[in-house]
């Protein structure tokens, strides 16, 4: 079959909910299309993890006509999308630019692949990955992953490995537990995995890797015997995804006979921006 360098954007959208279904999403969440029209041709697709000002910059720059942002832009709703707030701003900028916006949240964290296996692979876990808490319906989805090393290693090797592994933000990595003691299974979970602290405990895991991990959470697990704690910035580890659903959808697309232009945005937005190490040499 002869590609076509586009296709109406209902076609995108139906094959980013095949991969990433809409009614896995947490019933909270507010997923898929944000703004576009159904009947608009989609040639270029910028990923990124979130939908704000910097990366419409980039969407406009490049001629993006399709943004798919792994954060939703209007999490609890709204009566008012005018430009008189930066959200408001982004859904006009996009119009504007000819840019739809598609948000692809719980439903790609507990997808199989989904945010969480990207993840586990960037931070260097090999072979078989399982859910670290599998969905109710399909055991083979879920929050969360469950994977080994391909060897033993101390708690400061994998964590210099899972540095190296992530993209860079302004935070360095945060590990909680003996820094010597010999690690091979790891659970990761990609964004805020505060509440899987517990679960992580009870599947035996050797060290839970995360983001946004709080003072007494993290503390009285580790009280309680749980698993060593390594704490990246919530940006870095729902990054690696990205390009892991830009090649599905491209491919799902060229499967029928579509090709179009994927990118992932490199703008780091994470929310922490440096650190007192960057900003005043003294507090180091
Ligand atoms: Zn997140």
């Amino acid at each position: 079959m002869d590609s076509i360098s586009s296709c109406a954007l209902a076609e995108v959208v139906a094959r980013l909910n095949a991969l990433y279904d809409p009614s896995w999403a947490e019933s909270w969440d507010a997923v898929g299309l944000v703004c576009g029209d159904p009947e608009q041709p989609v040639r270029k697709i910028l990923f990124a993890v979130d939908p704000v000002a910097v990366v419409v910059d980039e969407a406009l720059a490049w001629g993006a006509d399709l943004v798919v942002t792994h954060h939703p832009l209007y999490l609890r709703g709204t009566t008012s999308v005018a430009a008189t707030t930066f959200k408001g701003r982004i859904v006009h900028r996009l119009i504007r630019g000819g840019a739809a916006l598609y948000a692809a949240h719980t439903n790609a964290d507990v997808a199989d692949p989904g945010v969480s296996d990207a993840l586990a692979r960037a931070v260097g876990l090999a072979g078989e990955l399982r859910p670290l808490q599998p969905a109710a319906d399909d055991p083979r989805r879920g929050l969360g992953r469950i994977g080994d090393l391909p060897a033993p290693m101390p708690l400061r090797e994998f964590a210099a490995l899972a540095a190296a592994g992530l993209p860079r933000t302004a935070a360095p990595l945060r590990v909680a537990g003996d820094p010597d003691r010999t690690v091979r299974t790891i659970a990761v979970c990609g964004g805020a995995g505060d509440s899987l602290l517990g679960t992580a405990r009870a599947a035996g895991v050797d060290v839970f890797l995360t983001a946004d991990l709080r003072h007494h959470p993290a503390g009285e697990h580790l009280e309680a015997g749980g698993p060593a704690l390594v704490d990246a910035s919530h940006w870095a580890t729902e990054w690696p995804w990205l390009a892991d659903a830009a090649e599905r959808l491209t491919s799902a697309l060229a499967a029928g006979g579509i090709t179009v232009e994927a990118r992932v945005s490199g703008a780091v937005t994470d929310a922490w921006t440096a650190t007192t190490t960057d900003l005043d040499p003294r507090a180091s």
